[in-house]
């Protein structure tokens, strides 16, 4: 993520903020220019960028909700590009909804803005049963007996609103044994096995892919109840992110894709921040040593991004535990992760970096 500032008194802001808490103006995200822009208002409806009184604007229709600052010129759709992605949203007349909705939507929000700077293809589904496009489902169990399960098909990310509560989330994580968990882990995940189906599924990349993840035309849900009754193959690390991608072919793709996005949003925030890493304790050692010197998305030779992420990841694990929290970055990667996620962003940045 880039960090913004308030055009009008220069106040640093989060990707969130639609107030500036110094100066007070509006703020929100244009997510054709990918800025933050500083607004000012007569009626608080129509809104202008303080920089330029001709670009006027409305917020997102879900502004009114508190789950979205981002901005729609003036006479265009009442939603926004990342909320025009909705197909249901949770009951808000229910109890505690309209906050797990918020931190659904931070998230998605997070993962939209990824794929833009990535520049892969974001369309919503015209009608919502087209087959083309993508839509997501934020529901909650309608009974005891009918769980909704977090998923995708065909473009449709289902999120089952209880991952938004933290107690729940935890409560999974620890049943799973997994070591990450998190919202934006779930969408960047789900989002994963669509962007298979729209970069791998018929395009020459195919073979290359089976060589690296595996043939998907393994049985998929054979394969899933295997692994939850089998757990996971010995050494798993060795050649996956995680335990959950040695399930199928498809599960490595979108967990590794996670973790790809992972990795270029947390640089690109490291490199926003002008962050470099040179530890005082280590001798002169080039492996612990970085300089965030360049924007990850800009960045077409994967081995660079990787010498800079790993010193980084070192210096942030170490901060967290000098506050008593876990990990931040609770992962090894093996040469052979290394080369699926190389595999990612050649594919990723075919069109952006050539
Ligand atoms: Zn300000
Ligand atoms: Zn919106
Ligand atoms: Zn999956």
């Amino acid at each position: 993520m880039k960090l913004y500032n308030c055009k009008h008194c220069g106040n640093a802001l989060y990707f969130e903020n639609s107030l500036c808490l110094k100066c007070q103006h509006n703020i929100g995200f244009n997510p054709i220019q990918m800025t933050m822009v500083t607004l000012e208002t007569r009626n608080n409806v129509d809104f202008s960028d303080v920089t330029n009184n001709q670009a006027k604007y409305h917020y997102c229709e879900n502004a009114s909700h508190s789950t979205c600052n981002w901005l729609v010129k003036a006479d265009q759709a009442p939603f926004c590009l990342a909320c025009s992605l909705n197909r249901t949203i949770p009951k808000l007349s229910h109890d505690g909804n309209l906050d797990k909705w918020k931190r659904i939507e931070l998230a998605k929000h997070r993962l939209i803005y990824s794929l833009l700077r990535l520049q892969v293809p974001v369309n919503a589904k015209i009608e919502p049963d087209d087959e083309e496009g993508l839509a997501f489902d934020f529901m909650s169990d309608t009974s005891k007996g009918k769980r909704i399960m977090t998923g995708h098909a065909n473009g449709v990310i289902t999120i089952n609103i209880e991952e938004a509560d933290e107690a729940i989330r935890v409560q999974h994580k620890l049943d799973l044994g997994e070591k990450y968990r998190t919202l934006l882990g779930h969408m960047r995940h789900e989002v994963g096995h669509y962007y298979w189906d729209v970069l791998i599924k018929d395009s020459n990349y195919l073979d290359q892919y089976r060589q690296l993840f595996g043939d998907e035309r393994q049985d998929y849900s054979e394969a899933l109840n295997s692994y939850y009754e089998n757990g996971p193959v010995a050494n798993w690390n060795d050649s996956y992110i995680s335990p959950y991608a040695t399930s199928h072919s498809w599960e490595d793709w979108a967990e590794t894709w996670a973790h790809y996005l992972h990795l270029m949003d947390t640089l690109e925030t490291a490199h926003a921040f002008g962050i470099d890493i040179y530890p005082t304790q280590l001798g002169d050692n080039p492996k612990m040593q970085t300089e965030i010197y360049q924007d990850p998305y800009t960045i077409k030779d994967f081995k660079q991004i990787m010498d800079m992420w790993l010193p980084l990841t070192f210096a942030v694990n170490s901060l967290n535990r000098s506050m008593g929290h876990i990990d931040f970055y609770p992962f090894v990667i093996a040469p052979a992760v290394l080369d699926k996620l190389q595999f990612i962003h050649d594919v990723c940045g075919a069109n952006r970096l050539n």
